[in-house]
């Protein structure tokens, strides 16, 4: 099913303007063999350009399709990048720094959910990262939406990363689908099963933990075994990161906050209960960060299946819309946004 290898030229400021604009690009441009070049990368940024993160993504795109690059250099605002062909297979994907290594993940996933047989791939870095998808959320909540596409993701955290000491360290095995991707609708989130946080705060004082999840559990009616001390080991420190975990009928949801020098316990918990709140209110499916990345998987299933599907989300963000636009780019498909106070629906069609 490969489109025709014309250059697809992109702006890396346009919408939202950040990193994710080349790890979609980067996807796509090895799912379809269409070679790209980006420019102004990351522009609008306070430290414009690749940073280690993005390098490292550009990096595993290239060694998993053999691609030919240029411009794959720290701080370079333009990158070009021409695929080959997608090989399965064991791979190690090291970030130096602690930037997040979840994020080489999304770069490398797409390429290889459509790869023809399964890959292990070893990925280290950041596991629990401000900005990017914790392991928590993709484990919980992501990968789950993979399986309902007919393929398989299974993560394993072998041990966590935080900024600024990184050494995190995931397997995550990728089994692509018998058959082309399933497109479904997650129109609704079901009933309510169990709603839980934990807090991993290796490194660090035991009340902060304490007094996270009890300022959490205040707020949320949550008690005894819905408050949970995670068990991140203490050299993985130093590091904090507050995870709550809703669980309906038909979707995992999670949200995370991070402890922060300037924020007391209480702060990180009330911010989290904030955002929990925010989705619990909405009758979305998704929240807002599931929202973009679940963009990018069903519009892989519209395209393989022939078949137009469509997900609520309680909030459509920039980075949804400018990831939609960019996936258009690449992909013979079509979003369709409403928006509304109880919930946004987002739609993708094959052209
Ligand atoms: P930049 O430094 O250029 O802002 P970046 O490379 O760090 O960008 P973004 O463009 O901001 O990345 O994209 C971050 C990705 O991480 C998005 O897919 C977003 O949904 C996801 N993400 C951020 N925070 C969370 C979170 N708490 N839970 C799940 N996913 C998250």
């Amino acid at each position: 099913m490969k489109t025709e290898r014309k250059t697809i030229e992109l702006d890396g400021s346009q919408g939202e303007g950040g990193g994710q604009i080349l790890r979609t690009s980067l996807a796509l441009s090895m799912v379809t063999g269409q070679p790209m070049a980006i420019e102004k990368i990351r522009a609008g940024r306070a430290k414009p350009g690749l940073m280690r993160q993005h390098l490292a993504c550009v990096n595993a795109a290239a060694e998993i399709s053999g691609a030919e690059v240029g411009g794959a250099e720290l701080g370079s605002q333009s990158l070009r990048f021409a695929p080959g062909t997608v090989r399965a297979g064991d791979y190690r994907f090291a970030i130096a720094s602690a930037g997040s290594c979840m994020l080489v993940l999304q770069t490398v996933l797409p390429p290889l959910l459509l790869a023809g047989t399964a890959s292990r791939v070893h990925l280290s870095g950041g596991t629990h990262n401000p900005m990017a998808p914790p392991f928590h959320f993709l484990e919980r909540a992501f990968a789950p939406l993979v399986r309902r596409l007919g393929a398989d993701l299974q993560l394993t955290l072998r041990r966590c990363g935080f900024y600024p000491a990184g050494g995190g360290e995931v397997e995550a095995e990728i089994v692509p689908a018998a058959g082309v991707l399933q497109p479904f609708d997650l129109m609704a989130r079901g009933d309510a099963q169990t709603g839980y946080a934990e807090c991993l705060a290796p490194g660090l004082p035991r009340h902060v933990s304490t007094r996270e999840l009890d300022t959490l559990g205040g707020a949320m009616g949550w008690s005894g075994e819905q408050l949970r001390h995670g068990n991140a080991r203490q050299n993985e420190g130093p590091g904090n990161a507050l995870l709550a975990t809703l669980a309906y009928d038909h979707v995992t949801e999670v949200f995370t906050a991070f402890g922060e020098k300037s924020l007391s316990a209480e702060q990180v918990a009330h911010g989290l209960v904030k955002e929990l709140r925010a989705f619990q209110k909405s009758e979305a499916a998704v929240g807002p960060h599931l929202a973009d990345q679940l963009a990018l998987l069903l519009a892989l299933a519209a395209w393989q299946g022939q078949k137009a599907c469509a997900f609520t989300c309680s909030e459509v963000t920039e980075h949804t819309r400018t990831n939609c636009a960019v996936i258009e780019r690449f992909l013979p498909v079509r979003f369709t946004i409403a928006e509304s106070r109880q919930a946004c629906t987002v739609r993708v069609s094959p052209d």
